[in-house]
């Protein structure tokens, strides 16, 4: 298989020429198609088997063939949130996204906690098309007034073990009554508890399952 046969977009198909990757790695082979296709996803896959493309890719290709969407002040409104467990990795999944998307007019940030709001407040208010985010800085902001999740149609839960597992739980779950009920949802986790498996059935609609 071949990243050309995959019906990504040229922009995206060139960005992943230049970081030197020759075939999709099994994990993006299987996800890629489904994401297009529009499916919601359950992954079960390790750091490590290129599943930041598996759902990056996908994704970018999906939003940069629609139109932005505008928020109350006429900026840009997050389209697609990912939420990740630690900062370490969200600000390693916004890269591979800047990274990815660098030939597309598409505008991402990453907010997390342990660091200043005013920065992330402020690119915020520039508007974004994609927001990667943990659970907890998310809700400190959305609380505070500063996030429109309303107009999200990708979410993905990266390493959604993790994020049980460290006790984001309740964050998770308050997130997630956030957003419209119509959208796009990918579940990535390395393993399967009764857990991520109510919080998949709660969430997920005729998931395709993948499993690497
Ligand atoms: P991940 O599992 O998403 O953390 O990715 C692991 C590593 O694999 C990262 O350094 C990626 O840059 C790299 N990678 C992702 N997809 C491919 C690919 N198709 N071919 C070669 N390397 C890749």
């Amino acid at each position: 298989m071949q990243f050309e046969e995959l019906q990504l977009a040229p922009a995206i198909l060139q960005a992943v020429r230049e970081q030197g990757y020759e075939t999709p790695t099994p994990i993006q082979a299987q996800a890629i198609p489904a994401v297009l296709a529009g499916h919601d996803l359950l992954a079960g896959a390790q750091t490590g088997t290129g599943k930041t493309a598996a759902f990056t890719l996908p994704m970018l290709h999906r939003l940069a063939q629609e139109p932005a969407a505008k928020g109350k002040s006429g900026a840009k409104a997050i389209r697609a949130l990912v939420l990740t467990p630690t900062r370490e990795l969200a600000a390693q999944v916004e890269e591979s996204v800047r990274t990815y998307g660098k030939y597309l007019d598409l505008k991402s940030t990453v907010i997390f906690g342990g660091v200043g709001m005013n920065p992330q407040i402020e690119r915020l208010q520039r508007g974004v098309d994609i927001l990667v985010a943990t659970p907890g800085r998310l809700l400190d902001l959305q609380e505070q007034g500063f996030l429109d999740l309303s107009q999200v149609q990708v979410l993905v839960l990266d390493e959604a073990d993790r994020m049980l597992d460290m006790g984001f739980i309740h964050d998770v779950k308050k997130v997630l009554a956030l957003l419209p009920k119509n959208k796009q949802s990918l579940l990535f986790s390395a393993t399967f508890s009764d857990e991520i498996r109510e919080l998949a059935n709660g969430l997920l609609r005729e998931p395709q399952h993948i499993q690497v």
